[in-house]
């Protein structure tokens, strides 16, 4: 084995080292979602998911919660805290495409965009850093994306919550900072879930001829970026944007 293969085995090795945390996954029970609550569980930690419509996914704590509704994301942390002791670490996914040209797009999608998108991830990320703040130690990954950087037309609500979603995570860094808690986020380009089969094909591939890499990504491939960034090794890394997007967009 050369020292980079070794290097490179020795800090896989560690971003799966298990740490027993307590995690919160929200829009755990598909997508992304869940190759991150598998990855964490994989790795060793206590792993809650949310999930909105659906069956909850076996082998978690699932906990069914709304983050647009306050009530409910109080709820939830509450469950998960009993359940397996306060979130030390949160991924904060749940996301929706309401996709339109700004002239035409209606109110209530742009409402529900902003909401989803960049209104319920402060009000998890607020939750969370309440049960952070007293263990003296956090991760928050917030999940954002590629076209946050590179504009997109027909998602100017989508792409201003991602672009939201980077002031609020260096913010809260530095809100945090002291307490050892960190706040990063994560940005894919393309990732094969349900959202992706939305777009529409001569769309896709448009993003696929930006993207250096030529595919999509699979959504176990942001869960390793998510791992590392929430794992015992990412102890100096606060306030960045992890691209996880085959280089679309490289260099915003
Ligand atoms: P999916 O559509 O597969 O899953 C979305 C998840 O978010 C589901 O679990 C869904 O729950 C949940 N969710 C949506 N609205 C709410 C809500 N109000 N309350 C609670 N949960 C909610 O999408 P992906 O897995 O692809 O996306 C995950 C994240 O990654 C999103 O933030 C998305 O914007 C982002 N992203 C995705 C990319 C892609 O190409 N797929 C690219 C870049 C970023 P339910 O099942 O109940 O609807």
């Amino acid at each position: 084995m050369t020292d980079a293969a070794v290097a490179t085995a020795a800090g896989d090795a560690a971003a799966s080292a298990p740490t027993g945390r307590s995690v919160l996954v929200t829009g755990g029970n598909r997508g992304i979602g869940l190759a991150v609550a598998r990855s964490l569980a994989a790795r060793g930690d206590r792993v809650a998911v949310t999930y909105r419509t659906g069956e909850p996914p076996a082998g978690f704590l699932a906990v069914r919660c709304d983050v647009t509704d306050e009530e409910q994301v109080e709820r939830a942390f509450k469950e998960v805290a009993a359940a397996q002791g306060p979130v030390e670490v949160l991924v904060a996914n749940a996301g929706i495409a309401r996709d339109g040209l700004l002239p035409a797009l209606a109110d209530d999608a742009v409402d529900a965009v902003l909401d989803t998108n960049l209104r319920a991830v402060m009000r998890v990320a607020r939750h969370a850093s309440r049960a952070m703040i007293g263990g003296r130690w956090g991760r928050m990954v917030l999940i954002s994306s590629a076209v946050a950087f590179t504009g997109s037309p027909g998602q100017t609500a989508y792409t201003a919550a991602k672009a939201g979603l980077v002031g609020l995570a260096r913010s809260l860094a530095w809100e945090l900072g002291r307490r050892g808690i960190t706040v990063n986020v994560v940005a894919p380009g393309l990732v094969e879930t349900d959202m992706l089969r939305e777009v529409r094909p001569a769309r896709l591939e448009q993003y696929l001829a930006m993207t250096p890499l030529g595919r999509a990504a699979t959504p176990e491939e942001v869960a390793a970026a998510v791992r590392f960034l929430t794992s015992e090794q990412a102890t100096y890394i606060t306030g960045a944007v992890l691209p996880v997007s085959g280089g679309l967009g490289m260099g915003h």
